[in-house]
């Protein structure tokens, strides 16, 4: 049985209690925003102080890893999430409950997650409290420091406070090196409005691609749902889109959105928001085959951060608290012994998917870019290209007409599969190369204006 203290009650530090506490280990968790819990969903999202996570009402969907891991290990959290109004989405067939995504809002699993942890007796969720330093005893991490002065030993700490940890701060405060870090940005931003439909349960989930930019439209709960745009942040036209005004407009220029939007389906729920941190970042701990504290873990967000559009972090936060219990079953909570042997299973499991973020980033920014720069839609991709951008291109039609190509695409982005079952395998590769090479020449077109005739109707949007 070992005392943990964990740095802030987001996913990763609500998984980390939900894991540890029945196996013994006595969890606090300790975060700066208030400890209350909200009464029900609708005041999870009306009136939940969150300021610690920007992204809080934000887009959110729950990828199938995650769901299943819930499934399989705290079955009481899933099913209360379907009691709160979580909906299910089928990507497989109709027996298989592998491929199952979750849909509802950021606030609505939180709360849910939040009180599923509380309710266990042996775990301490102490709000209001933003720790601001570690306790160092030469190169071991015994605890942390709060902002009110109050020490808090441990035998570990785990650090989930989320893509903004200080971390790094800490640890140079405290005269030890700091950690490695990769970080991969491309430039892009996301803006999004909320809605609430009139009288059906729930939106589709579907996604626009333009080329410039991909709309998506994302069901949640209640009959919420969001419709998303991802781009460029350096294009002029999409960030128009900042303004309602223009919002509707993108909205109501491309149909398969705006046929959720029309005011006889859907309110409106919220201005538009902008989300510009989409960076993909990776913290190590060992640092030239030390580490630089033991007695620390890094954990969610705060070691492995992937760009949102990707909908990963929240399974894999998931993923991440579940193998420390494991690692902590199998090597003890030694100092010296758990902080390495936690990072190299956090460079198996969840390293890869920086990876690929970082890859995939950089393939459709390199699209967007040249989209943005004049080139027509239907010469992205053709014959010649960057073998990359000709796989990007072909494979949603490829996965629209292939059931391997589908079934490949599903469970890669699911987190089922690891990346290199999708990307970068020949025989998917080979699949998608043959669909787009039928289709070339007559692919269907994209999802709504081109760029210059989306800049003139924003323009005039008011
Ligand atoms: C715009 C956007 C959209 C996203 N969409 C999706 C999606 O669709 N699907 C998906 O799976 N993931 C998505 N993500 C990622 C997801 O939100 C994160 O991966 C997930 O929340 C990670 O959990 P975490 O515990 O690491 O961090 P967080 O959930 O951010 O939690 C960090 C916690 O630490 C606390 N904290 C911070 N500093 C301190 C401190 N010094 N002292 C005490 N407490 C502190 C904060 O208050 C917070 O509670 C999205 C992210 C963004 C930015």
């Amino acid at each position: 049985m070992s005392t943990i203290v964990v740095v802030g009650g987001g996913i990763g530090g609500l998984a980390t209690a939900l894991f540890l506490a029945p196996r013994g280990h006595l969890v606090t968790i300790l975060d700066r925003d208030p400890a209350e819990v909200p009464a029900d969903a609708a005041a999870a999202w009306s009136a939940w102080p969150r300021k610690g996570v920007p992204q809080f009402r934000h887009i959110h969907l729950f990828n199938a890893r995650g769901r299943n891991l819930l499934r399989d290990e705290a079955p009481g959290v899933l099913a209360a999430l379907r009691a709160a109004g979580a909906g299910e989405i089928r990507l497989g067939e109709v027996d298989d409950d592998d491929l199952v995504r979750l849909t509802c809002r950021r606030t609505t699993y939180e709360m849910v997650l939040r009180r599923a942890v509380l309710s266990d007796p042996t775990v301490r969720f102490v709000g209001s409290t933003q720790v601001v330093g570690l306790l160092v005893k030469g190169r071991r991490v015994a605890g942390v420091r709060t902002a009110a002065g109050v020490d808090v030993p441990a035998d570990v700490v785990v650090d989930a406070s989320g893509r903004r940890s200080q971390v790094a701060t800490w640890l140079t405060a405290a005269g030890l090196r700091p950690p490695a870090c990769d970080e991969h940005a491309e430039a892009t931003v996301s803006y999004t409005r909320w809605y609430r439909l009139r009288s059906e349960p729930a939106a589709a989930l579907l996604r626009a691609d333009l080329g410039y930019a991909v709309g998506v439209v994302a069901p949640a709960d209640d009959g919420m749902f969001c419709v998303t745009f991802g781009c460029l942040a350096a294009d002029p036209v999409m960030a128009m889109v900042r303004r309602n005004t223009a919002f509707d407009a993108a909205v109501a220029a491309i149909p398969a959105l705006a046929e959720w939007t029309t005011p006889d389906r859907a309110t409106v729920e919220s201005d538009a928001r902008t989300m510009a941190d989409r960076s993909n970042r990776l913290v190590r701990l060992v640092v030239d085959g030390e580490p630089v504290a033991g007695g620390l873990v890094l954990l969610g967000d705060s070691a492995v951060c992937t760009n949102p559009g990707y909908g990963r972090g929240v399974g894999l936060a998931l993923v991440h608290a579940r193998a420390l219990a494991e690692v902590l079953a199998t090597v003890g909570d030694d100092p010296a012994v758990l902080t390495p042997a936690f990072e190299a299973c956090t460079r198996a499991e969840l390293e890869p998917w920086y990876h690929a973020a970082v890859a995939s980033d950089r393939v459709r920014s390199a699209i967007s870019a040249r989209v943005v720069a004049g080139e027509a839609w239907a010469s992205i991709g053709a014959a010649g290209d960057d073998p990359a951008v000709r796989f990007a291109r072909g494979a949603p039609h490829a996965a629209e007409r292939d059931p391997v190509v589908r079934r490949a695409l599903h469970r890669a982005f699911q987190l089922l599969d690891p990346p290199s079952t999708y990307w970068g395998n020949p025989e998917i590769g080979a699949r998608v190369e043959e669909v787009w090479r039928e289709l070339e020449g007559h692919a269907p077109p994209p999802a709504g204006p081109d760029h210059a005739a989306m800049g003139r109707l924003l323009a005039a949007s008011g």
